[in-house]
């Protein structure tokens, strides 16, 4: 027997339990999808809970960890009445009314709903390389904005070449002593302007054809192994912090066939949290490719569940 809800939320970061609080408290008894663990880029409460330390949402003078702002999240969103389920939406129909999730492989829909907020999140892209998963948080970060100030005075490396990592590299001069870009070839993907940028900063060294075969380090980060691509020599960069800026992906596979989406797989939406379907919405890093930020993904989960409150009312539901 399928469940009904005026308002099915999949994800549990801060753009899914904002979402929550919402719509919670409007009353409309949402139900949460919050995810499984699975591995540590994808996982209920997202990608704070693989940080430490978070400094800059608004209301923690003296920071809060990033697992602790989660766990708060969720127990304001449980106050308020809304229901949480720690599985994962296995297939999506949003091509009728009520729209339809599976959460197991029955043939009869496990959840219908009025309206949707797609709240999946995106994830890093990953080296994938031994002591990257060991040594996350713990010297190891993929956010230069989140974690760059606990490196001042350290030389650390950022590994990539495009627009993110020399962003990253850029930004990270302001705390750390040096920072070494590492990169597979010779050239950067980056614009021309970052790169102008990046090549002028005195902070910044470069590692050319250097791909990286493992992250060192017992409980924290010590050093980079690196491969030389052209020659097949083996190196150590010894650094304390390692920033992996290698690009993302959002988390949209059980909504690719159903919505628009940009040429980088982002949602589309607009205005606000609409979505190419009506009566779905999206919400937090899934349609943002821009900001990334906890608080602008509590901001748009906000956004999405006041839209599916109003949308609710002008269909008169
Ligand atoms: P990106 O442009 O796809 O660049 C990814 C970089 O990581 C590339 O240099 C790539 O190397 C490298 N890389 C990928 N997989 C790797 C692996 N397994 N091992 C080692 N290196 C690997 O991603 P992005 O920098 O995140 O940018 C995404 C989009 O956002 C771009 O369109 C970018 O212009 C835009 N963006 C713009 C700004 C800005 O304008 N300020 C800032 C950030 C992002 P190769 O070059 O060898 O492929």
């Amino acid at each position: 027997m399928s469940q009904h809800t005026r308002v099915l939320i999949i994800g549990s970061g801060p753009s899914g339990l904002t979402a929550a609080i919402y719509s919670a408290r409007a009353q409309l008894s949402p139900i949460v999808i919050e995810g499984e663990p699975s591995s540590t880029t994808d996982q209920p409460g997202g990608q704070l809970m693989v940080t430490t330390e978070v400094e800059n949402f608004p209301g923690f003078p003296d920071g809060i960890m990033g697992p602790e702002l989660m766990a708060n999240m969720r127990a304001q969103a449980l106050r308020f009445g809304a229901r949480m389920e720690v599985t994962k939406v296995q297939k999506l129909d949003l091509g009728q009314r009520p729209f339809r999730a599976w959460l197991t492989d029955d043939v009869e829909p496990s959840i219908t709903a009025d309206t949707v907020i797609i709240a999946t999140g995106a994830r890093s892209l990953m080296l994938d390389v031994p002591g990257e998963a060991r040594l996350l948080s713990h010297g190891l970060s993929t956010c230069a904005t989140c974690d760059g100030f606990f490196f001042r005075g350290h030389d650390i490396a950022v590994v990539g070449g495009g627009d993110s990592a020399l962003e990253e590299a850029i930004f990270l001069t302001r705390f750390a002593n040096t920072v070494t870009l590492v990169h597979r070839r010779d050239s950067l993907r980056a614009s021309k302007i970052m790169q102008d940028r990046a090549l002028a900063n005195p902070k910044i060294r470069f590692a050319w054809n250097s791909q990286v075969t493992e992250v060192l380090g017992d409980e924290k980060v010590s050093g980079l192994a690196l491969r030389d691509t052209l020659t097949g020599d083996s190196r150590v960069l010894d650094v304390t912090g390692v920033f992996i800026a290698i690009g993302h992906v959002p988390n949209t596979d059980i909504v690719a066939e159903h919505l628009e989406r940009h040429d980088n797989g982002y949602i589309v939406t607009g205005p606000g949290s609409f979505t190419s379907v009506d009566g779905v919405f999206a919400a937090g890093d899934v349609q943002d490719h821009e900001y990334r930020q906890a608080i602008t993904s509590a901001g748009s989960g906000c956004m999405a569940a006041i839209d599916a409150e109003r949308w609710l009312e002008a269909q008169g539901m």
